[in-house]
């Protein structure tokens, strides 16, 4: 943590941490030059579109008189790398519009537990079950009905795939429909309310556009270890309702039993999640067999196969080391991974003790 006043230290971290630059457009007077030379200082390089000449520093200050370029030359001075995804449907897609709600009054359809089924189910397959992008919809479309069950049901295939990485990325698919704009989901398995707005329903948002997601996101973010996917979606109430009981919740009660037979002596290491800290920046959850993370939703199980899908992620081991009290759960290597992990913010916890240091948000 940089201390106020240590303004060399300050200076290091916005160079290092901040990925900020500056572009300015036309003369430069004064003011500009002023406030340029103050982003210099503070590590965010200058790309001015007039022709500097010889006055130009590399990498702090430079010309780009093509107005095309200027955007490429800042990321590039930053190192900053974008991932451009072209994803084949008529609403925007981005992590702002995770956090949108649709009212009753603008809502188009709903699709919600309490009064139809719902499902949401990945399933490892063998290669030769699964069709590469296969996209199947079973049932009426967004424009037939307007209360509907809905089942999302991937099936994937790939080499390096394994049975704990799918709730992994059956838990993304809550974040994957919320990007969609004019979709809100909330839920996970069986409990799920999905609502379509109108502006998202006029402008041409189908069903076919929710499996085009899931496909092009679980292709991209977990193409090392998937190969193949098929997407269907069921909206049919009667074959929603067999397939939650027949297929999805006896995979979500093995899943179950699976975590219910491990304790939290029975395994060498706990896990950090730090997903939340996207919106609570000092937030960390130790994750053990016995307790899940305080969403509810990430598993020792599931931080595990996240940490094995990706070793930088959310996810990192804590190796269980220097037990400080066994009854309320202290560990030395606990306390030093969660004072990492929110930044000094909270230096002692507590595994099992709601009085003393409990793991609260
Ligand atoms: S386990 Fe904790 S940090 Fe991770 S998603 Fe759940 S509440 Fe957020």
């Amino acid at each position: 943590n940089v201390q106020p006043g240590n303004l060399a230290e300050l200076l290091k971290y916005t160079k290092e941490r901040v990925p900020a630059f500056v572009n300015t457009f036309g003369a430069i007077d004064s003011v500009v030059v002023s406030a340029g030379a103050g982003a210099i200082a503070l590590g965010f390089p200058v790309v001015v579109d007039i022709d500097l000449g010889e006055n130009q520093v590399p990498g702090a200050l430079e010309s780009v008189t093509d107005h095309n370029e200027t955007v490429k030359k800042s990321l590039e001075l930053r190192n900053i790398k974008i991932k451009v995804k072209e994803l084949p449907i008529p609403v925007a897609f981005a992590a702002a519009f995770e956090g949108e709600i649709i009212r009753r009054a603008d809502m188009h359809n709903e699709m919600w537990s309490n009064k139809n089924p719902t499902a949401e189910l990945v399933l490892m397959k063998d290669a030769s079950e699964v069709e590469d992008h296969k996209i199947s919809i079973i049932g009426p479309d967004l424009d037939e009905a307007k209360e509907m069950a809905l089942v999302t049901y991937v099936e994937v295939a790939g080499k390096k795939m394994q049975p704990d990485f799918e709730s992994v990325i059956e838990r993304k698919f809550h974040a994957w429909y919320n990007y969609m704009e004019g979709v809100m989901h909330t839920g996970q398995r069986n409990q799920v309310r999905v609502r379509v707005s109108n502006a998202a329903f006029e402008a041409g948002l189908r069903l076919k556009h929710f499996a085009e997601v899931l496909y092009f996101m679980i292709m991209d973010e977990f193409e090392a270890v998937v190969d193949k996917c098929q997407v269907t979606l069921i909206t049919d109430s009667e074959k929603a309702a067999k397939f939650r009981d027949q297929v999805a919740m006896p995979r979500y009660d093995a899943r179950d039993d699976r975590l219910a037979s491990m304790t939290d002596e029975s395994v060498d290491r706990y896990y950090t999640c730090i997903l939340c800290q996207s919106f609570a920046p000092a937030h960390c959850c130790v994750i053990t067999p016995e307790r899940l993370g305080l969403c509810g939703a990430v598993s020792w199980l599931d931080a595990k196969a996240t940490n094995e899908l990706n070793p930088n992620g959310p996810c990192q081991p804590i190796f269980k080391e220097g037990c400080l009290d066994a009854r309320t759960g202290r560990y030395e290597s606990v306390n030093k991974a969660v004072a990492a992990a929110t930044h000094g913010a909270v230096q002692s916890v507590t595994l099992y003790s709601l009085l003393e240091d409990p793991m609260t948000s």
